[in-house]
């Protein structure tokens, strides 16, 4: 019989449709009578959840969460977040030896590995399992997930509880790894993003049609996830809402930046991407969606005379 007594930490943006989904999937994982048990920052947000999910139950802090868990699932904004968390809950005796953590943030794997070794002294298994897809994704359940890990036991014990989250489930290697994977997405996918941005600005400027220079880069050799989804759903449309704050893709690219320096990789592309999401955020602010970089950027890159 099925024993996963399952806690979430983090029900924002991504953590709240993956919680979601782990209910909706995972009723035949969970232990029989196990309320999914979740906890928030955000008292109004876990309140709202657990009204809309009877299977969930609220928890009035980590520690408790832990308690009546067995696997812990984080999905919150840093990687220092998260180990400020795990740390208080280990040192509050809350967690048993054998809890597997899953930490499906985007973290610093250097932070993951010490999280790690860590919990690993006290008989816990942090499996680092971040996510890529967005909003969309995670609503969908079509999440691509990067898994890495120290214990191998464990992360084939928490590869069910993964399955009902994601679709495309990949084994990365050493803990660490799958965070540093996460990363170098990211870097690639904002450098993306910036790329585009300073493509349209210059197809305006000639005379192109925004709404054509997408259409045509969509069904060229130019495409990417931004171009088809940002440019197309939430730039152009003028949402600027995909659900992904700024402040978060400046940090995953800083992590990549980071990364580079650490390996002693020449990694210029990085460190420009990181400096342009670093302006937008400054100027736009940390909550801002990460899409209206490129309302930021707009101004500057008409005018050549401008950084
Ligand atoms: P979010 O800010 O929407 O959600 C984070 C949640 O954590 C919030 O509800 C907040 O109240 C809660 N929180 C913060 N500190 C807490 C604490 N100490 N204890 C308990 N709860 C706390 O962020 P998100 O967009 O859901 O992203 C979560 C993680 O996933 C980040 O690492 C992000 O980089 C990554 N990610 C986001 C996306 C996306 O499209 N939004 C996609 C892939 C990965």
């Amino acid at each position: 019989m099925s024993d996963y007594q399952v806690g979430f930490i983090g029900i924002g943006n991504m953590g709240w449709p993956m919680a979601k989904n782990l209910l909706k999937a995972g009723h035949n994982i969970l232990k029989p009578g196990h309320k999914l048990a979740v906890f928030d920052l955000d008292t109004g947000r876990v309140a709202k959840f657990v009204h809309e999910e009877p299977n969930a139950a609220s928890a009035d802090n980590a520690a408790a969460l832990a308690k009546a868990s067995n696997v812990i699932i984080t999905m919150l904004p840093t990687g220092p977040i998260v180990r400020d968390v795990v740390e208080e809950v280990l040192g509050a005796g809350a967690l048993k030896p054998g809890t597997i953590v899953i930490d499906m943030s985007s973290s610093e794997p250097v932070g993951t590995k010490q999280l790690s070794d860590t919990l690993a002294k006290a008989g816990v298994a942090l499996v680092d399992a971040p996510v890529s897809g967005g909003v969309p994704g995670a609503q969908a359940g079509t999440l691509t997930l990067m898994v890495g890990g120290d214990d191998a036991a464990a992360i084939e014990r928490a590869w069910p509880v993964l399955q009902t989250m994601g679709a495309k489930l990949f084994r990365t290697g050493a803990s660490g790894s799958g965070d540093t994977m996460k990363a170098l997405n990211n870097f690639v996918a904002a450098a993306n993003f910036r790329a585009v941005s300073e493509a349209l600005a210059m197809g305006i400027k000639f005379g192109l049609d925004p709404n054509l220079i997408i259409e045509i880069l969509n069904v060229s050799t130019g495409r990417s996830f931004t171009s088809e989804g940002a440019f197309k759903t939430q730039v152009l449309s003028g949402k600027y809402a995909a659900g992904f704050a700024l402040g978060l893709l400046t940090k995953d690219v800083k992590i990549a930046s980071d990364l580079a320096g650490d390996l002693g990789v020449m990694a210029p592309m990085c460190s420009v991407v990181y400096n342009a999401f670093a302006h937008a955020r400054e100027a736009m602010g940390y909550s801002a969606d990460f899409t209206s970089a490129h309302k930021h950027w707009t101004r500057d890159l008409a005018d050549k005379t401008k950084t």
